[in-house]
C-alpha cells in the first residue's frame, strides 16, 4: 500500500527538552526504526511537525538581532524542513542500511500554497515564538505592523501569524517522480512553506504556518495514497479526552466522527485538525486515516491499534 505518514512534533523534540541535536538524534532515531519498518512493508511518504524546531530558530533569530538581519518566517520554515529533513536522512540511513533495504532517503524543501482570500490572512491568530513583555510587543507592533496577543495564562505577549488552508503543493510532480522511482520522499515539514501566487510570476512566502495535519492530508490525496497515517503521542482518538469518562475510539464511521466532531471532543489545533483531514480524506476520496503513536504504527496499519477512519469501513487492509 502507499501510506504518507505524518509525525508530529514531539516525534523529534519532547516538550521539556532542551533542543540539543543529540537529544534530537535519539528521538529520531526510534522514529526512523518504525518509519523503515512501515517502509520495507509499504511505499512510504513521510511528513513532519516542525514547531519545536522552528520555535528555536526564531528565536536563534530574536537573539541575534543586533548582529545579523532576522529573517522572515517563511524563510525560517524552509530552514527547519532543511534541518529535520538532514536529521531524518541521517537516521533513515542508518536503519535502512541495518535492515537491508535499498531505498535512497531525500528530502524536498516543499512549498504549499494558499489562496490569497483566506480570511486568516486578515485577522491572523496563531500564536508562535516566545512570550515577550507588553513593551515588547507594543514596540514590535508599531516598527513592523506585526499582531501581538496578551496570553494570560502564561502572563506574557505573543505575535500571532495566519494560518491559511493549504490549496496545493507546489512540488506535487517532483515528489511523485521521486517516489515512483523509489526514494524514501520526506516533504512538506512542517505542513509546507505558505506562498501565494504573485502577479509577476512565480510564489510569494508569506508570513503564516499551514497546519500540518491538513497539509498532509492533501500530500496523502495528491499521491494517491491508500493510508493517511497521522503519528502523535496519544494511542488513539479519545472521547471526553482528560476526563475521568474518557475512552478511545477504533473504528469510526465518517457520520460518527463528524458528530463526536460538532459536540466538541477533539480540541482546536491539536487533534481537531487531524480529525477534520481524516474527515476531509474519507469524504473525498474514500480513503482511510488512522490516529495512532509512532511505537502502535505497524499494529495500527494491519486494523489491532489506533483510531480509524473510512468511508467504506477500516475492515479490509
Ligand atoms: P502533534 O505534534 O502530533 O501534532 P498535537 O499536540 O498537536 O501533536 O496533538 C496531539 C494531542 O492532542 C495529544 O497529546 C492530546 O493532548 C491532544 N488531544 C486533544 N483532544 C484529544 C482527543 N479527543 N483525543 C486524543 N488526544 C487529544
Ligand atoms: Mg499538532
Amino acid at each position: 500500500m502507499r501510506i504518507v505518514a505524518a509525525l508530529g512534533g514531539n516525534a523529534l523534540l519532547k516538550s521539556g527538552q532542551k533542543g540539543t541535536a543529540e537529544e534530537q538524534y535519539a528521538n529520531i532515531e526510534t522514529a526512523c526504526r518504525q518509519l523503515v519498518r512501515i517502509a520495507a512493508e509499504h511505499e512510504l511518504v513521510i511528513t513532519h511537525g516542525n514547531g519545536p524546531q522552528v520555535g528555536r530558530i526564531n528565536l536563534q533569530n530574536e537573539a541575534a538581532r543586533e548582529e545579523t538581519p532576522t529573517l522572515p518566517l517563511d524563510i525560517c520554515g524552509a530552514m527547519s524542513q532543511g534541518q529535520i529533513g538532514y536529521m531524518l536522512q541521517q537516521g533513515l540511513s542508518k536503519e535502512l542500511s541495518r535492515q537491508g533495504l535499498e531505498l535512497d532517503p531525500v528530502t524536498v524543501v516543499t512549498r504549499i500554497l494558499v489562496c490569497k482570500d483566506d480570511p486568516t490572512l486578515v485577522s491572523p491568530g496563531k500564536p508562535i515564538g516566545s512570550y515577550f513583555s507588553r513593551k515588547e510587543a507594543e514596540a514590535r507592533a508599531r516598527d513592523l505592523g506585526e499582531k501581538w496577543i496578551e496570553d494570560k495564562t502564561r502572563g506574557g505577549w505573543r505575535k500571532v501569524v495566519a494560518s491559511p488552508r493549504p490549496v496545493w503543493i507546489v512540488e506535487e510532480r517532483a515528489i511523485k517522480t521521486l517516489l515512483e522511482n523509489r526514494f524514501l520522499v520526506i516533504a512538506l515539514g512542517g505542513g509546507g512553506i505558505p506562498v501565494l501566487g504573485s502577479e509577476q510570476g512565480g510564489y510569494q512566502g508569506v508570513e503564516a504556518v499551514v497546519d500540518k495535519d491538513l497539509a498532509g492530508g492533501i500530500l496523502a490525496d495528491a499521491v494517491g495514497a491508500t493510508i493517511f497515517l497521522i503519528l502523535t503521542d496519544v494511542p488513539a482518538v479519545y472521547l471526553d479526552y482528560g476526563k475521568p469518562t474518557q475512552r478511545p475510539l477504533g473504528t469510526v464511521s465518517l457520520d460518527e466522527m463528524v458528530s463526536y466532531s460538532r459536540e466538541g471532543h477533539f480540541a482546536a489545533g491539536s487533534m481537531g485538525p487531524k480529525v477534520e483531514a481524516a474527515v476531509k480524506f474519507a469524504r473525498e476520496r474514500g480513503h482511510k486515516t488512522i490516529i495512532t503513536s509512532l511505537e502502535l504504527a505497524l499494529e495500527a496499519i494491519e486494523g489491532r491499534a489506533g483510531t480509524c477512519l473510512a468511508a467504506s469501513g477500516c475492515g479490509e487492509a
